[in-house]
């Protein structure tokens, strides 16, 4: 069984619509794929019917942009009730941040002396319900300003970067009690990744109080020795241990499907979380897609 948890559709930054990446997962030799879009489950209808085509299992999930102790965390929210209206709510208004935030990036790039326009971004943004960053750098690569997205982000919009703008994020202990009480799990993404503030075990262990379940410690932004520490403090608080690529297509280099895998085990015992919070909640939540 090769489980790729973390992945991305054209729904919001990745390049493949929720069939093409579902297609390709089962072409790369996945067995399951976790979708998980920036701040929206927009994908995962037509995820599922793909995902039932191709024989592969499929588990619906987002990625959420939330904010602690002042630093971006990218928190993996698998299984939510997607009707839930805190969770909407909080969906809503980070995409209205987003939206907001695209109008600002143009200017800053503009008065770098760049030629570029909103409608520059729509137009690679257009099939995107969560519009962010790599879109603009797409834009950006179809003027002819750069060669790539790395090269976009290392020049302008990456952190500290002069088009780098910020945005609205919800608090991480509040989502995760959202998410939570959607009756999801909540998953750290890439939890020392180069977005990332150092959350320390005992951090973690606070966070697991309130209703963290796992910490995704095998991905591409993380050394060796980041892996090992993440997987020793996980083991020792008893955290659910993922790995996946995050793929984003065509868009992110060193992220191809499956260059991560989560254990069969670990997958279960996500899963068992989840059916436990299905039930406390009280909420219909979704069910895995299981593979053929
Ligand atoms: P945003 O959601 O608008 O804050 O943009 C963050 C997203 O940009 C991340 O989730 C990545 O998908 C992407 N990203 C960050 N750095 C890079 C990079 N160097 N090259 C390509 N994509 C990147
Ligand atoms: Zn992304
Ligand atoms: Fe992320
Ligand atoms: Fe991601």
């Amino acid at each position: 069984m090769r489980i790729d948890l973390h992945t991305h559709s054209r729904v919001s930054d990745g390049t493949d619509t929720p069939t093409e990446l579902v297609h390709a997962a089962a072409r790369a030799g996945l067995d399951v794929i976790g979708l998980t879009d920036h701040d929206t489950t927009d994908g995962w209808a037509e995820a599922a019917v793909a995902a039932a085509e191709a024989g592969i299992g499929l588990v619906q999930g987002l990625e959420l942009s939330t904010r602690y102790d002042g630093h971006g965390v990218h928190l993996l929210g698998y299984l939510p009730d997607p009707t839930y209206p805190p969770l909407l709510d909080e969906l809503g208004r980070i995409l209205e941040g987003r939206d907001g935030r695209v109008e600002r990036m143009v200017h800053r790039l503009n008065s770098l002396g760049l030629a570029i326009t909103v409608e520059d971004v729509r137009a690679e943004s257009a099939d995107a319900v969560s519009t962010g960053r790599p879109h603009v750098a797409d834009a950006l690569v179809r003027l002819g300003h750069v060669l790539d997205r790395d090269e976009a982000f290392s020049r302008y919009l990456g952190w500290g970067k002069p088009a780098n703008v910020h945005r609205y994020a919800s608090d991480l202990v509040e989502m995760i009690r959202v998410v939570t009480a959607a009756g999801g799990v909540a998953v750290i993404a890439h939890p020392w990744g180069r977005s990332s503030t150092r959350l320390t075990e005992a951090d973690f262990a606070a966070l697991q109080e309130i209703g963290l379940v796992g910490l995704e410690v095998d991905h591409q932004d993380h050394t060796p020795s980041m892996r090992q520490e993440l997987r020793a403090i996980a083991l020792n608080l008893g955290l659910v241990i993922t790995g996946s690529s995050d793929h984003h297509g065509l868009g992110k280099k060193g992220h191809d499907l499956g260059v991560n895998t989560t254990d069969p085990s670990e997958l279960d015992r996500l899963l068992a979380a989840a059916a436990a919070s299905a039930v406390a909640s009280g909420r219909r939540t979704p069910e895995m897609v299981r593979p053929a």
